[in-house]
């Protein structure tokens, strides 16, 4: 079983995140672990091609074991916005300013919040995870999550939109007042790098 993966990823919270979801039977490296620095363009008009283009930049230096993760929130109201723009949406990674930018456009359409202080229309986070290991072609595992945008920030747990996003199966609460364990039990990117782990259990 491969169990030594690089994960395509800067971003602290998605790293601590994928190590709590594969758990112990995996050892989960940073593209620095691995001696990679840079990352690649984002340059895809897609999930799946932005992951892809991440793994790809990973394996192509280190030729480990790499996965990537592309993700973010797509709100219904905003026609499915920030979507694959989701980490510079206001501004390149300040998720303060890109959670200010989604709350005032719900708010500037009207939008009436309803109990218990959420937006009406429908959001979710999604995720493309992307595989790839030496000698094989790249393999796909996506995972979603549905809820709704908060009209205020609750909480201090996780990253990125966690404080304005409330997973429909934890309607009193958003994803960052829950505890790690059970945001990774539910979330997209939980249900993508299970996904992963499932096919790798199968493979080896
Ligand atoms: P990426 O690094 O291009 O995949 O950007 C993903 C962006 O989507 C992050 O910077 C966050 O803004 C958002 N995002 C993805 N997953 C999560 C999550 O689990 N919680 C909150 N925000 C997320």
């Amino acid at each position: 079983m491969t169990n030594k993966l690089v994960f395509a990823t800067g971003n602290p919270g998605k790293l601590r995140e994928a190590r709590e979801i594969l758990g112990a039977a995996f050892e989960v490296l940073s593209p620095a672990d691995a001696g990679v620095s840079g990352e690649a363009e984002e340059t895809g008009s897609t999930f799946k091609e932005n992951s892809l283009l991440k793994a790809q930049y990973l394996f192509d230096r280190c030729g480990l074991a790499c996965f990537a993760d592309d993700s973010g929130l797509e709100v219904d109201d905003l026609g499915g916005a920030p979507g694959i723009y989701s980490a510079r949406y206001a501004s390149d990674h300040n998720f303060a300013d890109n959670i200010d930018r989604v709350l005032t456009e719900l708010t500037q359409l009207g939008s009436v919040p309803s109990a218990p202080g959420t937006f009406p229309g429908k959001a979710r986070f999604r995720c493309v995870a992307t595989l790839i290991l030496p000698g094989r072609e790249p393999v796909f595992f996506d995972g979603a999550v549905e809820g709704r945008i908060a009209r205020r920030r609750c909480g201090a747990g996780g990253f990125g939109y966690d404080p304005v996003f409330v997973a429909d199966a934890y309607p009193d609460r958003t994803i960052a007042e829950l505890p790690e364990d059970v945001k990774n039990g539910i979330s997209h990117r939980g249900v993508a790098l299970r996904k992963m782990a499932a096919w790798l259990a199968e493979q080896f």
